[in-house]
């Protein structure tokens, strides 16, 4: 076969372009992804060979070997592992696997500066020899093939591909490195980065230099040493190169299972959030070894969904080594291993929440929209997961939690209330809150929309039932408050009569509206929304409209201030001959002032228009 020109998938180039023009300080990193793609390289042929060992005989002993040339100015990273085919070559290092990446990349504002510093958050794998090289050649020999593979590219848009001779399975990639990046053929230069980086890989990275071999990391899993033997520093080494990060790892989870079962685990969170938490696709990413073997990255239902923000490795003892997936999915022992390994974790949290609140706190902001989801999804452990949620409150100006709420209820309050919506400052000046603040009632304020399913699965919190504050009616009079008793003094006062007014604007607003009422839970604003206690909460229905989800508009209640100047003005109206007329424009503009306060869009706002600018000229009159 002849040679074949190819282009780059969209993504790889612009990802390519980012890359090569970038200032980036940490260019050494590109060694880093080399040798952590040659060790997974040589992992996966070890798995293969437990069920074909034919695949490994010739060869047993898996490694990684650097080998700088500084005549012809390059540097090679070769191993002999699983290798790659034809079309694996094309596949993998001409387009983007993952739709998260991929995404991510279409994402990318165009400023390489920015641009760059997202990037150094997750890591650009192989693409990162562009970094240091004008040309990048990739030989590789698929385990169990005959044929050898050259790809070949200056990362300009286009690689070729063609047949190579290389006798021995595995891949070896050659950077012919720019002029000024010379310094990553020195054997010290290139020690320091792998001890820095790699130190942990399980297995040998060898450097050859004037044709001695030696062994320049410790290669050993760093999972099995003794606890006291790992300095912080290499724990985090571990954590960033394992798994593929660049933050620093919030909590360390180290520690060994013995009992039924035998397991050494050390799991990260880390102190950012990954940019694909949210991927449907996004797969586990704390490895599953057997007695050192790795067998995957992805062992279904080893980690629940809610904690799919860790990172690290599980190694058993126990499982057999050669292990399917499908066996892997019903197997017992990996079922109990996730009952304890969540047990612990979220016991780790804990820990943390309590004696260090400030630290826990910023893993919430990064982290706690995901394990909320565990609280309906894994019943077991709700409970212990209840008193790990934080949240934002009209009562504290930090994140608190629902101990703290019920610590701070009024007497005569048997309710938690909360309101949800998209943005915090808009939720802070919701009309609904009025009457609550008035009463020094809190309320939480949820912003993620997970929020809308965790809490009615919930229904109550010690006895206390969630209560929406825009919906059904907030029965604020019972609940006792040194003001309440200020407010039945001013019951005595003459109140305005506005019965007449609701009935107009029923009459008005006839269909358009589930009901007018006086409203309890306003102090300042004329009029708000409110959803009838038993349909669908308004922010709910809103995010399901975003979604294609529900297609009809629920009829709301609007509710009316009968302290406010404008309503007051508009009953001593209304209960004059010819008001409907009159007052008709008025109707209208009320609900849509509602409305819009809802942050729902007007289904009419030409006629909105129309008759602002009537009353506004009526108003200048
Ligand atoms: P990632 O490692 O995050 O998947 P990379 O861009 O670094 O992304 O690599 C893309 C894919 O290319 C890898 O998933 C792997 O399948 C393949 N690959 C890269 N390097 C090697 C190697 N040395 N041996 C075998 N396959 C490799």
């Amino acid at each position: 076969m002849a040679q074949e020109t190819r282009t780059f998938q969209a993504e790889v180039s612009r990802l390519l372009d980012i890359v090569a023009h970038s200032l980036y300080s940490q260019k050494e990193i590109f060694l880093r992804e080399l040798i952590s793609n040659a060790s997974d390289a040589c992992d996966r042929l070890r798995y293969q060979a437990i069920t074909k060992p034919e695949l490994i005989a010739d060869d047993p002993e898996l490694a990684v070997t650097l080998t700088p040339d500084k005549t012809a100015n390059t540097l090679t990273v070769a191993d002999n592992g699983i290798g790659m085919s034809h079309d694996e070559l094309i596949e993998n290092l001409g387009t983007i696997a993952q739709s998260g990446t991929a995404n991510f990349v279409k994402s990318l504002s165009g400023d390489s500066k920015k641009d760059m510093a997202l990037i150094g958050q997750f890591g650009v794998g192989f693409y990162s020899a562009f970094m240091v090289a004008k040309r990048v050649e990739v030989v590789s020999k698929k385990a169990g093939e005959s044929e050898a593979w050259r790809w070949s590219s200056d990362g300009k848009g286009e690689f070729t591909i063609e047949p190579a001779e290389q006798a021995v399975r595995g891949t070896t990639i050659t950077l012919y490195l720019n002029d000024d990046e010379k310094d990553f053929l020195e054997d010290y230069r290139i020690q320091q980065v792998v001890k820095t980086y790699s130190d942990h890989i399980a297995l040998p990275i060898r450097l050859v230099i004037g044709g001695k071999t030696n062994t320049i990391n410790a290669a050993s899993a760093l999972w099995m040493r003794p606890k006291s033997e790992i300095t912080p520093e290499q724990y985090k080494k571990f954590y960033q190169d394992a798994g593929h990060q660049y933050d620093e790892p919030w909590l360390t989870i180290h520690a060994k299972a013995e009992g039924t079962l035998e397991y050494t685990f050390l799991l990260f969170v880390p102190s950012t959030k990954p940019f694909d938490l949210f991927d449907v696709d996004r797969k586990s990413k704390v490895k599953l070894y057997v007695r050192r073997v790795y067998i995957t990255d992805d062992a279904p239902g080893l980690i629940p969904p809610y904690l799919r923000f860790l990172k690290g490795v599980v190694d058993s003892e126990d499982l057999p080594l050669n292990i399917s997936r499908e066996m892997l999915q019903n197997n017992p022992m990996l079922a109990r291993m996730k009952t304890q390994l969540t047990k612990r974790v979220v016991s780790e949290l804990a820990k943390k929440a309590k004696d260090e609140p400030e630290s826990y706190a910023t893993f919430w902001e990064a982290l706690g929209v995901v394990l909320k989801e565990g609280i309906y999804e894994d019943f077991e452990n709700r409970e212990l997961l209840l008193p790990l949620v934080r949240f934002r409150s009209t009562a504290v100006d930090r994140f608190t939690s629902l101990d703290d709420y019920v610590s701070r209820m009024k007497p005569g309050q048997d309710a938690i209330y909360f309101i949800t919506g998209d943005k915090l400052d808009v939720l802070r000046k919701s009309p609904q809150l009025e009457g609550f603040r008035a009463k020094g009632v809190e309320v939480m304020l949820l912003t993620d929309p997970v929020d809308e399913f965790w809490l009615p699965s919930l229904g109550d919190y010690q006895k206390h039932e969630f209560r929406s504050v825009t919906r059904g009616a907030p029965e604020l009079d019972k609940i006792e408050t040194p003001e309440k008793k200020a407010d039945e003094e001013k019951k005595d006062e003459p109140k305005t009569d506005i019965s007449s007014l609701i009935a107009l604007l029923k009459l008005t607003l006839g269909d358009a509206v589930r009901d007018v009422r006086v409203s309890e839970r306003l102090t300042e604003s004329a009029v708000c929304l409110v959803a009838d206690k038993e349909d669908m909460d308004l922010h709910m229905e809103r995010l399901l409209r975003q979604h294609n989800r529900v297609t009809g508009d629920t009829k709301r209640i609007l509710e009316v201030n009968p302290k406010h100047k404008l309503i007051a003005r508009l009953a001593v109206l209304a209960g004059k001959d010819g008001a409907a007329d009159d007052l008709e424009d008025m109707a209208w503009l009320l609900f849509d002032q509602a409305r819009l306060l809802e942050g729902e869009a007007l289904p009419d706002p030409a006629a909105f228009a129309t008759r602002m600018s009537a009353a506004l000229e009526k108003g200048l009159g």
